[in-house]
């Protein structure tokens, strides 16, 4: 195989991939803010940190995975105003906080499964690691990177030189260009480590700390949790793009000035899912979740597909015709993939040589699924192509084995659905044919033309869903 090479965002490159420890992996991935569900823009970052995950696998290296449930200390504003995001979730249903956090956890756990993505050897909830994070603030402040201001304890930025490297961002174009906004920041990068309860507000999520009652700021968790998982010097660390200019900056900067260690040897970030030209946002609450998908008898996995169809560093733009492509795909690999009967069979060693390469390099999964495409067109024997996917499979996730077929009885108004389009393709009423198609997808069932008439083939996975 060749070597694994991943864009590092830190050197702005591609290098080949070598852990810190010979066979053993680290990484840690920024996991959900739990105050509402995740949409899909979130789990397509999931999907890309999934894929490394078993490409490192298969690569040969024996994986300990980190995930964090933010369940409290992510506020409103990067800049680390307004409201909790919590404390926010809490007020728009009535809800506690605490049963939004473990609501919202536990749908979130489900997504992940319903996508296939590999079990994390451990997810780590914030609020169960309130003293690791307070610990950790107590070793900030003894290098005397901490004041005090009226809300909480600051990091100091501009007592570290490196501060924003990853980000290469503009220190004094920021710092000149936002003087308003600075408040009793020392510096417009400061962020909190602690924020005060307010006096007149009684807050749901506190705990007591040497500095006073309160909460800890938003990126402490990730250092301290990462800490106590994975050391302070750790192999891969990975997020959305958006997570470069601040909440990375941030982590880096606490635990170098902690410990003096580089937090992660590779910096790995995808690229946002986009709507319409906007990003995909929570807090806009106009999102599409993985429901939303299932509700127009989506699969889970078909997403998982569509993700698959972008390199993780570009933007996928989504759209309901490329979903039902994906979904049509999917579908028909798996028709494929079921007819092969399962016999004692090894992989083609070239294909399996192609698809590796495409793998390696960076992850670019969209040539991957072409080689995969290549292998199902091609005159090998099915037992061949089988054993062959299967090994494809083990990186792209698919989870082609555990597939079976409906028991395809076609219902009737299906049926009289299908009856009226062949009969419009016979006048030659394409638009009313492609009009009927629509209709038979949103109900469910992809019609193929093929050359002996249509085929129909049902959406939904194991009858499951
Ligand atoms: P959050 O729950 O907001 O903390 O975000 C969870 C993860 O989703 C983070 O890694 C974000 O960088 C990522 N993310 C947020 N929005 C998008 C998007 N539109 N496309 C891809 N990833 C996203
Ligand atoms: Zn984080």
């Amino acid at each position: 195989m060749p070597p694994l090479m991943l864009y590092d965002t830190w050197s702005r490159a591609l290098r080949p991939f070598v852990s810190i420890e010979a066979g053993r992996a680290g990484m840690y991935c920024c996991g959900p803010t739990v105050y509402d569900h995740a949409h899909i823009g979130n789990l397509r970052t999931y999907v890309f940190e999934d894929v490394l995950r078993r490409a490192l696998v298969r690569n040969g290296y024996q994986l300990r995975h980190v995930v964090n449930i933010t369940d409290v200390g992510h506020l409103v504003s990067d800049a680390d105003e307004g409201e909790d995001k919590m404390e926010k979730g809490s007020r728009r249903t009535g809800e506690s906080a605490w049963t939004i956090a473990s609501r919202y956890t536990d749908a979130f756990v489900s997504d992940w499964r319903a996508l296939n993505l590999l079990e994390p050897s451990i997810w780590c909830r914030a609020t169960d690691h309130i003293a690791e994070q307070i610990a950790f603030i107590v070793e900030l402040e003894r290098g005397g990177y901490v004041y005090r201001t009226d809300d909480g304890l600051y990091f100091d930025t501009g007592k570290q030189h490196s501060y924003g490297y990853l980000a290469r961002l503009d220190r004094a174009g920021l710092q000149a260009g936002k003087r308003v906004a600075l408040g009793a920041k020392k510096n417009i990068t400061d962020f909190a480590l602690w924020k005060f309860s307010p006096v007149d507000v009684k807050r749901q999520m506190e705990w007591d700390s040497p500095w006073g009652r309160g909460f800890p700021g938003w990126h402490i968790e990730c250092s301290a949790m990462s800490a106590k998982y994975l050391g302070t010097s750790f192999d891969i660390h990975c997020g959305g793009e958006d997570h470069i200019a601040v909440h990375h900056s941030n982590e880096i900067a606490q635990t170098e000035a902690a410990y003096g260690t580089r937090l992660a040897n590779f910096w790995l970030h995808g690229r946002f899912l986009t709507l319409s030209a906007a990003k995909m946002s929570k807090s806009n609450g106009d999102f599409i979740r993985l429901q939303t998908l299932r509700d127009r008898h989506i699969d889970p996995i078909a997403y998982r597909y569509l993700c698959l169809t972008a390199h993780y560093r570009s933007n996928l733009h989504f759209t309901w015709e490329s979903l039902y492509a994906a979904q049509a795909a999917l579908n028909r690999l798996r028709h494929a993939y079921a007819r092969w009967r399962q016999k004692n069979a090894l992989a083609d060693a070239r294909f399996v040589a192609r698809f590796d390469a495409e793998v390696n390099e960076d992850l670019n999964m969209p040539n991957a699924l072409a080689v995969l495409w290549d292998l199902v067109k091609s005159d090998l024997p099915d037992a061949t192509r089988r054993a062959s996917v299967d090994s494809f499979d083990a990186v792209l996730g698919l989870g082609l084995r555990d597939w079976t077929p409906l028991a395809t009885e076609i219902p009737e108004d299906i049926q009289a659905l299908l009856d009226e389009r062949a009969r419009v393709r016979l006048e030659g009423d394409w638009a009313k044919s492609d009009a009927l198609r629509t209709t038979l997808q949103l109900r469910g069932w992809q019609v193929e033309d093929g050359r002996d008439g249509q085929r129909v083939l049902p959406f939904s996975r194991n009858g499951a869903e």
